[in-house]
């Protein structure tokens, strides 16, 4: 018995799939059944994370849509376009998240290395004999026993999420608009389906549908689906494991979703990981909980680093709303038309912060 992993999330079955091309047992545990598909979720994964899936995790190409430009747009400088990122190739790409789920499914359950059990999450798992446990469910005892001490803070917020059917274009431009409600992206899928993430202040509930025919300005929509919606907070552990348990994922750092990061920080998270274990074998040596210990080390202060820029990112719109002043507005468009720190973000949204 290698490693035990705990739930049977996005993050779970990457890491499982990256972990088993290594050669490693893993045992999956989880006490549900995945959960009916949400349709209307997508994930937009950069650019070199999509090189690390391809190299370590399975050729993902076949399910992706490409994005080649971003635009973004500002309501406190009357909906102007404050900033533009471009790459002839592509700057990131977005996948439907349950196709990325049940092709991982598939692929885990035709892998020999990986068992599957069903069975409910308690401290009796840390009596077996796994060398390390990847813990990436965020309510079973476990965590609620040993992963509870973190840094939070609750947006006040809810994201609403839909994909809405168009008349077929050249769809490679994400928008991202900052409204004074919260920021709002139309984030493409194919030629004719594009999906929306719509982060809003407040508890009441929005006509979504009404905000994207307000904020559309290209597409000619046929149908919108109904919208599901999922409340906002930010948190970050302040240990990422206990013994030979490795706390991971959304359970880790959860991040507001305005830049589309979260799982793009889980998945430089996994590239650590792997960096880890493979000096391990390199050096003849076993698979055990110091793997833990300089993982934190590594990631820890980096990834409390990006998760607070993106909350900056976050509170200097909402800020600038709040006031009704156009500054910071201002400020991101004359930073943006500077040609080394427009590729500075476009470095740091694909690969993170390097120190
Ligand atoms: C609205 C939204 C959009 C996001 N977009 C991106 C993105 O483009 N790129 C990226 O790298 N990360 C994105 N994320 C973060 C990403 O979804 C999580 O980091 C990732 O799913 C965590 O995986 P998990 O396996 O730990 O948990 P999972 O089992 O995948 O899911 C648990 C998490 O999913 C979130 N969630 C629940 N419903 C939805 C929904 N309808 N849409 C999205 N998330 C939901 C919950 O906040 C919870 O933390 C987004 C998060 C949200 C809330």
């Amino acid at each position: 018995m290698e490693v035990c992993i705990l739930g049977s999330s996005l993050t779970s079955l990457t890491l499982a799939k990256t972990l088993v091309n290594q050669g490693i047992y893993v045992d999956i545990f989880s006490s549900k059944n995945n959960k009916e598909a949400d349709k209307n979720r997508t994930i937009g994964i950069s650019k070199n994370n999509i090189e690390f899936f391809n190299k370590y995790i399975f050729n993902i190409n076949k399910i992706l849509w490409n994005i080649n430009k971003i635009e973004i747009f500002s309501e406190n400088l009357n909906d102007e376009n404050i900033l533009n990122f471009v790459d002839r190739e592509k700057l990131f790409s977005v996948v439907k998240n349950y196709r990325l789920m049940n092709f991982l499914i598939s692929e885990l359950n035709k892998n020999k290395l990986c068992k599957f059990k069903k069975k409910k999450i308690t401290n009796n798992i840390l009596k077996k004999n796994y060398k390390i446990i990847i813990n990436c469910d965020l309510n079973n005892l476990i965590t609620k026993k040993f992963f509870y001490k973190k840094i939070k803070k609750d947006y006040n917020s809810f994201a609403y999420t839909t994909v809405f059917k168009h008349k077929k274009l050249n769809n490679f431009t994400a928008k991202q608009f900052f409204t004074s409600r919260g920021p709002l992206a139309f984030l493409p899928i194919s030629e004719t389906e594009t999906s929306v993430v719509y982060s809003v202040r407040g508890k009441e509930k929005i006509d979504l549908d009404y905000f994207i025919k307000k904020y559309n300005n290209n597409y000619k929509i046929i149908s919108i689906n109904k919208s599901s919606s999922i409340e906002l907070k930010s948190s970050n552990l302040r240990s990422y494991y206990y013994k030979n348990v490795l706390a991971f994922g959304d359970l880790l750092h959860k991040i507001h979703p305005l830049a589309g990061q979260g799982f793009n920080m889980t998945i430089r998270d996994i590239k650590e990981i792997l960096k880890l274990i493979k000096s391990k074998k390199g050096n003849g040596l076993d698979l055990d909980s110091s793997i833990c210990i300089d993982f934190e080390k590594n990631m820890r202060h980096k990834n409390y680093l990006f998760s607070n820029s993106i909350d900056l990112i976050y509170e200097s719109f909402k800020l600038e709303s709040k006031i009704k002043k156009n500054l910071f507005s201002k400020l991101v468009r004359q930073m943006g038309k500077n040609k080394t720190l427009n590729n500075f973000f476009v470095k740091v949204a694909d690969e993170g912060f390097f120190i």
